[in-house]
């Protein structure tokens, strides 16, 4: 028997499969514009490829953005719910969690046993979000995987005095046409990011043991700038991006053997 957990974003759908041990099966992600838009398709491509029937997969937990426009699930949770608990299986070490993906950035607090204290979010706006990053990538005209990298060369920052997305956008148009260093306006487009987000950890309060999940946290630039800021090192797990669907998949077999057990 196995378990799904669906974490539909605003960038990206995240799907992960786990057993009835809680091991970690397989999972997968499908950017929004480069795979399918349809997640049973995502979700059948998956379960083919480990061998597994869906009929085999009795219950499906959806979280993310988009979960309640899927159909195809038993129960919808929140994606807080998720990426507590999927961190803590991962990181079980882990007490604070900066989640940082398309369209929101969200700080969480766990206990030992991975119960969520506290929490703040900001989905209002771009800044200190995924979103920002693509913008950013976008008028560099390079790929959001290699933005990360391309920092790595800078020999200064040059600050993003603007947050809002749109003035910031126009600031970098302007530094381009200044012929600055793109390693150097990329620094500065990695520390806008992190003081952005800075300011959402400091309202939750820091734990020396911080994860950083959600795509962003496949941007090296992001990590060091966010560790800079914050003078701490952070955990990153082995698919950061992942862990909400696997809290979800984890939230859908407990699920399934409470139900059983209270029948
Ligand atoms: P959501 O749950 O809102 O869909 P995700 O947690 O999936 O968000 O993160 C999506 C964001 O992750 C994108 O906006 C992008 O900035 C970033 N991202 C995705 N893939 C990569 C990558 N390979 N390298 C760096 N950043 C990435």
């Amino acid at each position: 028997m196995f378990f799904l957990g669906i974490d539909i974003g605003s960038a990206a759908t995240k799907i992960v499969v786990i057993d009835e041990d809680e091991n970690i099966v397989d999972g997968s992600i499908v950017n929004m514009g480069t795979g399918t838009s349809n997640v049973d398709d995502s979700v059948d491509e998956l379960l083919k490829r480990n061998g597994i029937d869906r009929s085999a997969c009795p219950f499906t937990v959806a979280t993310g953005y988009g979960r309640m426009n899927y159909k195809g699930a038993q129960m919808q949770m929140s994606e807080i719910t998720c990426h507590a608990k999927g961190v803590h299986k991962v990181l079980p070490e882990v007490h604070t969690i900066i989640d940082i993906g398309g369209q929101d950035s969200k700080v969480i607090r766990i206990d030992d046993q991975g119960l969520i204290l506290e929490f703040a979010m900001n989905d209002k706006c771009a800044a200190g979000t995924g979103r920002f990053l693509e913008v950013m990538s976008n008028v560099l005209g390079t790929n959001i995987s290699q933005l990360g990298s391309l920092g790595e060369g800078a020999s200064e920052i040059l600050p993003i005095s603007n947050t809002c997305t749109v003035f910031a956008e126009s600031e970098v148009i302007s530094r381009l046409s200044e012929g600055k260093n793109i390693p150097d306006i990329v620094a500065g487009i990695h520390e806008s990011v992190a003081k952005r987000v800075t300011g959402l950890v400091l309202r939750v309060g820091i734990h020396p043991e911080t994860a950083l999940t959600g795509g962003v946290a496949k941007n090296i630039g992001i990590i060091k700038a966010l560790e800079k800021e914050l003078k701490i090192k952070l955990s990153i797990a082995d698919k950061p991006q992942l862990t909400g669907a696997l809290g979800a998949a984890m939230m859908a077999r407990e699920k399934y053997f409470n139900d059983l057990n209270s029948r």
